[in-house]
Parts: C-alpha cells; structure tokens; sequence
C-alpha cells in the first residue's frame, strides 16, 4: 500500500517536510480544504504562526474535519504545529485543536534571535538516538498528561511527545534532515 501524507499547507514552513517523507519512501500532497482530507492517510501540521493557522482553519471550516481525521490517523505536529494540537493556552488568539493533553506556551524561548540549533536525546522503546534539533521562536511544553510519553527533553522540559498515534515536537526536524519522528508517526503502524 502507498501512504500519501498530507502537508497542512495553510500556512508556513511545510515544503521541507515533503523532503524528509520522500526519503522515508512516503507521498506526500498538499491539503487545504477539508474534502482533501479524505485522500491521505496521515498529515503533518507544520511550523508557521498559530494566530495565523487559527484563523485560516476557521475560514477553511477544516477544523471539525481535521478532529474526525485525528480519531483515525496519525497527526505530526512541528511548532506552531504542536501548539494548534495542544490544549487551550494563555492566548485567545489561538483556537487549540486539544489533540495532544499537553499545555503549551508559545515563544517561551523569546524573540526570534533566541533560536538555536543543539543535540537531543530521544529514548523511544528501548532505544535511544542523538539528533540535531533546531528550535525557532519555539514553544515550551509546560505540562503534560499521564498519556504523553516524553520522547526528548530538552533542559529538563519535554520537546517531542506521542500520545497514542500523535507526536508533537517543539523544534523542526525537517530543518536538520532528521526522519526519526516522520517514520514514527507514519511508518511503524
Ligand atoms: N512562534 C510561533 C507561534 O507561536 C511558532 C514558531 C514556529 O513554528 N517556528 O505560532
């Protein structure tokens, strides 16, 4: 079977994440509108502005569909990708889709001359890999339910999280090349 991937393409950075999917040997199509849903098998919201994102989704009335979509397949989140998919934060402007049970601050590091590059530990099952990891005006995950397994902490706070088929990352790993997450989320169901 060929899976397709669906690239949230409302806004932001997703043209690298179709890179890092082709690698894995996997499709990928942009989606915009809700009836596109239909035709993949997993999507990846990615980095952007989620005062943004929050206002296309509602203009595109994806919001519902993109629920129903997260009841059956997998959904990567990157950044501002992670922030739609955690729970209701301290800003109004941003509707959160509550995907993920985590508590999200968004630009927690400060402005955009505080982004950095360093290396992550992930322990996943019983293994463990270091990864370059590049965080952009990235949020904080501040807290976390008792069905998210932290996958990578960084400064002793979580940076990427699964929760059931779902996994949200505080940093861009299509910037770095790095494919662990993409095939997590999409290639070991
Ligand atoms: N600061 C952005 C936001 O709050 C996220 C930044 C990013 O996605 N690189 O939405």
């Amino acid at each position: 079977m060929v899976v397709k991937i669906g690239l949230l393409g409302l806004q932001g950075d997703y043209a690298k994440h179709s890179k890092v999917l082709s690698r894995l040997g996997l499709l990928s199509v942009l989606v915009r509108y809700p009836q596109q849903l239909s035709n993949v098998q997993g999507l990846i919201i990615p980095g952007g502005e989620s005062t943004t994102m929050t206002k296309l989704i509602k203009a595109t009335g994806i919001r519902q569909p993109l629920l129903e979509f997260a009841d059956q397949f997998p959904i990567l989140g990157t950044c501002a990708g992670l922030i739609m998919m955690g729970n209701q934060q301290g800003d109004k402007r941003v509707d959160n889709l509550s995907i993920l049970n985590v508590q999200v601050e968004r630009n927690a590091y400060g402005r955009q001359i505080e982004s950095f590059t360093d290396n992550l530990v992930v322990n996943y099952g019983n293994r463990e890999e270091i990864i370059p990891a590049t965080f952009i005006r990235a949020p904080q995950i501040t807290a976390t339910g008792p069905e998210v397994e932290v996958l990578a902490q960084y400064r002793h706070q979580p940076v990427a999280v699964r929760q059931g088929r779902h996994i949200g990352l505080t940093f861009h790993p299509e910037l770095d090349d790095v494919t662990l997450f993409h095939q997590m989320a999409f290639c070991s169901r």
